[in-house]
């Protein structure tokens, strides 16, 4: 089973990774591809240019097998869309191989906003990330398609996701930390030290390239 984690990196920092890890462990996935966005279509430009998004993240996942930064948004001309990133790993993948789409319960509590969003979960299954103690209920109080979505095909079982190759919604509690890539580019511009909110390899890569200043 193969799960794909898309995001800015801009940079990449702890609070991608080690919810990542929880979930690559849980869902005991063979690979988990990080797409880091080229143009993305919801936010303003990155600051670092994708070649830098992308050198970050391959440091920063070296150490971790299975962890695959995937460069193909950023290959890819026009704004990155996570439809047309699911389409490809699915035509390459076959159409049977389990798929499992990552996010945050920010990213999808706004899923309804992406490009064609309700061909996602016939292309993966979703995996949601969420605080602990939070629970599925509070879905009900934002109605509609996503309340629909998660209460047609909500899984408790991460084994169930193995049995079809896409279309179940699969709610996970992570550890949370509180830090964003917003954060350490403004204390980087402050002349700030970000040790500690990312790994060193990204810290010392992001000094040698003199980035966020
Ligand atoms: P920025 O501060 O520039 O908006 P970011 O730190 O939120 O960036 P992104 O690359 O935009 O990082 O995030 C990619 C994905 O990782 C998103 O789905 C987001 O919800 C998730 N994510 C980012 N930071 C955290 C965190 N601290 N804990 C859990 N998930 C996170």
């Amino acid at each position: 089973m193969i799960g794909v984690f898309g995001g800015t990196f801009d940079p990449v920092h702890f609070g991608h990774l080690r919810p990542a890890l929880e979930l690559f462990e849980v869902l005991r996935l063979d690979e988990l591809r990080l797409i880091p966005a080229g143009v993305p279509p919801h936010r303003r430009a990155p600051y670092a240019d994708p070649a830098h998004r992308l050198e970050m993240l391959r440091r920063a996942v070296a150490a971790q097998p299975g962890f695959i930064p995937d460069e193909r948004e950023i290959r890819r001309s026009g704004p990155s869309y996570m439809v047309d990133t699911l389409t490809e790993l699915r035509a390459e993948l076959g159409e049977g191989r389990p798929l499992c789409l990552l996010m945050g319960m920010d990213a999808f509590l706004g899923l309804n906003g992406w490009h064609r969003w309700q061909e996602i979960p016939r292309l993966a299954h979703l995996v949601v990330s969420h605080r602990p103690g939070w629970s599925p209920e509070h879905l009900d109080d934002h109605g509609g398609p996503l309340a629909e979505l998660a209460g047609g095909s909500l899984v408790s079982d991460p084994g169930a996701l193995r049995d079809s190759p896409a279309g179940c919604v699969f709610m996970h509690p992570v550890t949370q930390l509180d830090i964003s890539s917003t954060r350490i580019r403004s204390l980087i511009r402050q002349r700030r030290n970000p040790r500690y909110l990312l790994p060193e390899e990204v810290r010392v890569y992001i000094q040698e390239q003199r980035l966020y200043r």
